[in-house]
């Protein structure tokens, strides 16, 4: 089979091997059909990530149908269309005990720690797998891991229908937060820097928009929100973003982070005591393809239309010079297997 690696960084190969075979009564072998290409794996491409290491099958966001199943296997069979989870955690950790093992103390993304997607067959125990719902293309299934992720920023936020929330960033990471923050009725403050994006926020139906660059920040959110949000995402993650979020958010908010920004923040511990600021990171999810699913199978979410290119398997070195020449048109890359 063929099977993209990350040598090291900046080397990728599309290598000819033999594919993985079931080793576990509970093990199943996927035939990958489409795979993402996230943020995260340009960062990996790039030797940029602080998380992954080299040799690397990358690929987190992949779908595909099973092939075989193991013995002891009972909750998929041969065909079934699915979508296999990024995590792999040990059950045993103190995190994994209250129910989190995405912040596993030993955990293991497929993709990232351990081999992903971008092969044409891989295996993973039954658990890790969730059916895909009927008539969601698998190169647009692959949005609902980006969409997952999402979901769990807004499970952290504990977002009400009376909460105000800004998202910082109106990229691909900020649409798929308005998606889900959406869902829970309460008003939607976006902002960025680029007109078209907020465009496209105000499209899926955001309450408000603010462009950063020319506009005040901080006068508009309080016009819009009088006392500040009571929720802040960051969908930016720069240096100064989390210092901006702690000084604008409501007394008694929430602030969460999601980016794996390795340079210092500067904060005032004074801003975040005195407002009894909540500050949560936000990684990866915890359980929430399912919630994905079940939001889209009940027409609350579209998955439909964020992929903006799809590129064969076979020309997945491409697809990543493609990302790197810059292109604007590039939002989404999804690469489809035969
Ligand atoms: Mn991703």
């Amino acid at each position: 089979m063929k099977q993209l690696l990350t040598e090291k960084p900046q080397a990728l190969k599309m290598l000819d091997v033999d594919p993985p075979k079931i080793e576990w009564p509970h093990d199943v072998l996927v035939k990958m059909k489409a795979a993402g290409i996230c943020g995260s794996d340009v960062h990996i491409y790039h030797g940029a990530s602080p998380v992954a290491t080299y040799p690397r099958v990358m690929g987190h966001e992949i779908v595909g149908v099973v092939a075989e199943i193991g013995k002891e296997a009972r909750m998929v069979k041969v065909g079934d269309p699915v979508i296999v989870d990024q995590i792999t955690a040990c059950g045993e950790c103190y995190p994994c005990k209250i129910g989190r093992p995405n912040i596993c103390c030993n955990l293991k993304v497929r993709g990232v720690h351990i081999d992903g997607g971008y092969r044409e067959y891989m295996t993973a125990p039954e658990d890790a797998l969730h059916i895909l719902p009927e008539k969601l293309a698998f190169t647009d299934a692959v949005m609902i891991e980006p969409m997952s992720i999402a979901f769990q920023a807004c499970a952290r936020a504990e977002i009400t229908q009376n909460d105000r929330v800004f998202i910082l960033g109106a990229g691909a990471l900020g649409k798929s937060l308005i998606k889900a923050a959406l869902l829970t009725g309460a008003e939607i403050i976006v902002s960025d820097v680029v007109d078209q994006r907020l465009e496209e926020a105000k499209e899926l139906g955001v309450h408000h928009t603010i462009n950063a660059k020319k506009e005040n920040l901080a006068a508009k959110l309080k016009e819009y929100t009088l006392w500040g949000p009571t929720v802040s995402i960051d969908a930016a993650g720069f240096t100064g973003s989390l210092p901006l979020l702690a000084d604008i958010t409501c007394n008694a908010g929430r602030v969460i982070t999601m980016a794996f920004l390795d340079e210092p923040s500067p904060v005032q511990q004074f801003k975040i005591t005195a407002k009894e600021l909540d500050i949560r990171g936000s990684r990866l999810q915890n359980n929430k393809f399912k919630e994905v699913i079940a939001a889209y199978k009940a027409g609350k979410i579209k998955i439909e239309g964020a992929v903006s290119h799809i590129y064969p398997f076979a020309d997945a070195v491409a697809a990543f010079e493609r990302i790197d020449s810059g292109d604007p048109t590039v939002k989404k890359i999804a690469l489809a297997f035969e």
